[in-house]
């Protein structure tokens, strides 16, 4: 499968469970002159309210519980997303929580670049290669199938 490429604007989801939205928020405000500058879309209600309180433009999905974590999976298999901020609550389980592991699943097979913390997402922002093309390198099923089983 060919590798997607990021180019130099990256297309970022943001997502925040409610008990780590505050955190999320602050992180976006923090780095507003920066992430500006990028295509910027997450779940419903963390959308609206980095929105409502940086005033970035962000695309809104719907919520997370009501399916918005699979849009950005979708998306992301559509090569619609490079990069991930999610901060998932880890002290609560989610009604969604199938959901939000399917979608780290995807991430993960698509070589998304994601931040589950605020150091991650800082040192994301703060690598060289944040600001060049790169290609993503995304595993190749279809290949292995062939080989494992035809
Ligand atoms: P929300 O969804 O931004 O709509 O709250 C986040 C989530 O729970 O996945």
């Amino acid at each position: 499968m060919a590798g997607y490429k990021m180019g130099k604007s990256k297309k970022i989801a943001l997502i925040a469970h409610d008990n780590r939205k505050k955190a999320l928020i602050a992180w976006a405000e923090e780095n507003k002159e920066v992430l500006k500058n990028h295509k910027l879309c997450g779940t419903g209600t963390t959308a609206k309210l980095i929105s409502e309180k940086t005033g970035l433009q962000v695309e809104g999905f719907k919520s997370g519980p009501m399916g918005g974590d699979q849009q950005i999976g979708a998306a992301i298999v559509d090569g619609d997303i490079d990069l991930m901020i999610f901060f998932w609550d880890p002290l609560t389980s989610q009604p969604h929580d199938p959901d939000v592991k399917a979608l780290l699943r995807i991430a993960v097979l698509y070589d998304v670049v994601v931040a589950m913390s605020k150091s991650t997402a800082d040192f994301i922002l703060n690598s060289e290669k944040f600001n060049e093309e790169y290609d993503r390198n995304v595993i190749d099923y279809y290949d292995r199938i062939r080989k494992d089983n035809f």
